[in-house]
């Protein structure tokens, strides 16, 4: 390619890479698959390497990250960042509009409701479309520059579309949702680091990362709720919001227009219920006086704008009297301190228990039995006890002295360094923890053993079947009925749902071993690193650590896993039973006639290929892969969630469903 045609192919790429990016990020509709994406994405680096002349920062690659900042300056906003004015009650609405009514003299106000987001505010400069810096609210007149790192952010367009002011300042919040802060925690827990207390303080945190490239890999979102413009043509707030959409910017579409306070109120309640259901934190509500020209009447205090007022739900943090403390046993040993709390009512539930974390989190607090302490409800299903009131503290207060023993077999604990649990080192005799991982690996998120919970396993335990997760495919149906609640029925459930388990694929399998360290994440990345357990199992340290994000913890505990002839005895085992060891391999694959003269439509999603993928197996095996489904169609690729009235659609024409594992014996896989 000559010069003049590669600047042309990459001037398309950025175009088409900003594309797919608000696709993937702000609609959620993706048009092509991550490989695809990976693939241009590529292109376009090297494309960029190779001509650095043609250097662009909002260039879809500074998505990635990489290159670090040196710290940051302060920059001055242009329009003031205001706070909001809280409500706690109903009433003060109704002040609020009485009070604004006679300001303006005005009759009436419509509303627009929007939630409020909780996170880190951020101010979005963009000038003829392009962003040109994006500063933290700071004192509210000038905050902290951090452009290279909001530019990361994939839900933040670089380049806008349609019409939009020449110059104006977006106003949004920087969130991480509650299910990728979960998984950030678990992530951490399983590497034996401190969890996050809560999303807002990481988001923000986030955004003063001197990496990119750290900030990259944060779950980062920004949703878009305000707009400060010298010349703007839009007349009200929803007109606003709408607009923001089509610009790019991610707006969630939980906002509301009010005619009147007391569709506000509706709204309050409405969210003041389902609040709970929300991907992400939110603390309350946001009420506008809708009409620009109403805004403007209204104008501002020193501190918030007059027009705006935030509703907040009532809290989600309560003090309670710390009355114990009781040490629970996981799976892997580890001890978790629980403070057992006089009972007290908590956004909708009595909270009896919360989390301690461990010894050094309750030195860090300086908790003592009898305090009063603050407890907040997260993400998580678990409060926890995030302060104690020392001005209450009473004299005859105890310290706690973490417990030496283990509270299930009284087994000494013990504690390593660089680790912030303690362990019980009984690992083979510990009840608790036997359960603990057979819970674990029947998990749905391991082996998805349909037909088997917590409490049969615990009947299994105690009546001697099964002492490792292996025990449990050796399991007969008459060693199992005379248990206490056991049918035909319930155990003719449990034996299939053993033996579909057996499909699960190997990064599963690997995942439910339970091996210290080695969450979904971890697991998913060495089985495609190694390809098998004999692979894993024999891998030296340097080749574990050799492995993106695989750290010395983890390949330590790997090792010490597998070099474990006990631990070993029950893999092989489950390899005997027929549990899948190997990860499939697609690259390898050869062409066949297996599928020839068959039209195949896929639907719905599967567990051991994506959507291409599948799409990828159905033509190296001969196959076509349709994209609706008629008479013509010899088969229903079905995988989960596939859509009821396709389900129908299939019935009526007599179209068969295939599930995955079919799929795959057909084309020889398993
Ligand atoms: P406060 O920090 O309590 O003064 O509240 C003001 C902050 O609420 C703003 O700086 C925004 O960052 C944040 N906020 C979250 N959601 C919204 C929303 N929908 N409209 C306006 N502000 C919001
Ligand atoms: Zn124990």
């Amino acid at each position: 390619m000559d010069e003049l045609t590669e600047k042309k192919r990459l001037e398309a790429l950025r175009e088409e890479l900003h594309h797919h990016n608000h696709q993937y990020y702000v609609v959620d509709t993706p048009e092509i698959s991550d490989f695809e994406f990976d693939q241009k994405m590529r292109e376009l680096i090297s494309l960029e390497a190779k001509y650095p002349e043609w250097f662009d920062p909002n260039s879809p690659s500074v998505r990635v990250g990489g290159g670090l900042s040196q710290g940051f300056v302060s920059m001055a906003h242009r329009y003031r960042m205001y706070s909001l004015d809280n409500s706690y009650e109903l009433a003060d609405l109704t002040d609020w509009e009485e009070r604004n009514l006679k300001l303006a003299g005005q009759d009436s106000f419509s509303y627009v409701c929007e939630l409020k987001y909780d996170g880190a505010s951020i101010n979005l400069i963009y000038e003829d479309g392009k962003l040109i810096h994006a500063i933290t609210r700071g004192d509210g007149a000038e905050g902290d520059e951090v452009t290279a790192n909001i530019r990361t952010i994939k839900s933040i367009p670089l380049k806008l579309k349609g019409n939009h002011p020449k110059y104006m300042e977006i106003r949004g919040e920087i969130i991480i949702p509650h299910h990728e802060f979960d998984r950030m925690n678990q992530e951490r827990i399983a590497r034996g680091e401190e969890m996050y207390m809560n999303p807002r303080n990481t988001a923000s945190g986030s955004l003063k990362l001197l990496d990119t490239k750290q900030v990259a890999e944060r779950p980062l979102e920004c949703l878009v709720y305000g707009m400060a413009a010298a010349e703007s043509d839009l007349l009200d707030q929803e007109s606003f919001l709408i607009a923001a959409q089509t610009w790019g910017f991610k707006v969630p579409d939980t906002f509301a227009f009010c005619n009147n306070l007391s569709q506000v109120m509706d709204y309050v309640a409405h969210w003041g219920e389902k609040r709970q259901e929300l991907p992400y934190e939110t603390d309350g509500v946001v009420i506008k006086v809708s009409r620009k020209s109403q805004q403007e009447m209204l104008g501002y205090t020193a501190k918030s704008p007059r027009w705006a007022i935030a509703y907040k739900f009532p809290s989600q943090q309560v003090s309670t009297v710390l009355e114990g403390v009781v040490y629970q046993v996981g799976r892997t040993g580890a001890i978790t301190p629980v403070g057992q709390l006089t009972p007290v009512l908590l956004a909708g539930t009595m909270v009896k228990r919360a989390s301690l974390h461990n010894a050094d989190q309750i030195e860090l607090l300086d908790l003592r039995i009898g305090d009063r302490v603050f407890v907040e409800k997260g993400g998580e299903i678990i409060p926890k006890v995030i302060g104690v009131d020392l001005a209450s503290r009473m004299p005859e207060a105890q310290p706690i002295s973490f417990a030496h023993n283990c509270p299930d077999c009284g087994t000494a604990l013990v504690r390593v360094a660089g680790d912030a649990k303690h362990y019980c080192p009984n690992t083979w005799a510990c009840g608790v923890q036997i359960m603990g991982r057979i819970e674990h690996f029947i998990s749905r998120k391991a082996m998805d053993v349909q037909g088997l919970g917590a409490e049969t396993v615990a009947l299994l335990y105690h009546a001697g079947l099964v002492r490792t997760p292996a025990d449990l495919y050796q399991l007969r149906p008459e060693q199992v009925l005379p248990l206490e609640r056991m049918a035909d029925k319930s155990v003719a459930q449990l034996m299939l749902g053993l033996e579909e388990s057996k499909k699960q694929p190997f990064h599963k399998v690997l995942f439910a071993l339970g091996i210290r360290y080695v969450g979904e994440t971890v697991a998913r990345k060495l089985a495609s690193a190694f390809g098998s357990i004999s692979a894993l199992s024999s891998a030296t340290h340097e080749a574990l650590v050799s492995v993106d994000e695989i750290g010395d913890r983890i390949a330590e505990s790997v090792i010490s896993f597998f070099q474990d002839p006990r631990q070993m005895e029950w893999v092989q085992r489950l390899s005997d039973y027929g549990l899948c060891m190997e990860e499939l391999q697609l690259e390898q694959a050869e062409l066949t006639e297996l599928l020839s003269g068959k039209t195949i439509v896929i639907s719905g999603v599967f567990t051991q290929f994506s959507r291409d993928e599948a799409k990828e197996l159905i033509r190296i095996n001969g196959g076509k892969a349709g994209s609706s489904i008629s008479k013509k169609t010899s088969f229903v690729l079905a995988g989960t969630d596939m859509g009821p009235s396709k389900k129908t659609l299939a019935d009526s024409l007599g179209v068969p469903l295939i599930d995955e594992h079919e799929f795959l014996r057909m084309i020889q896989k398993v």
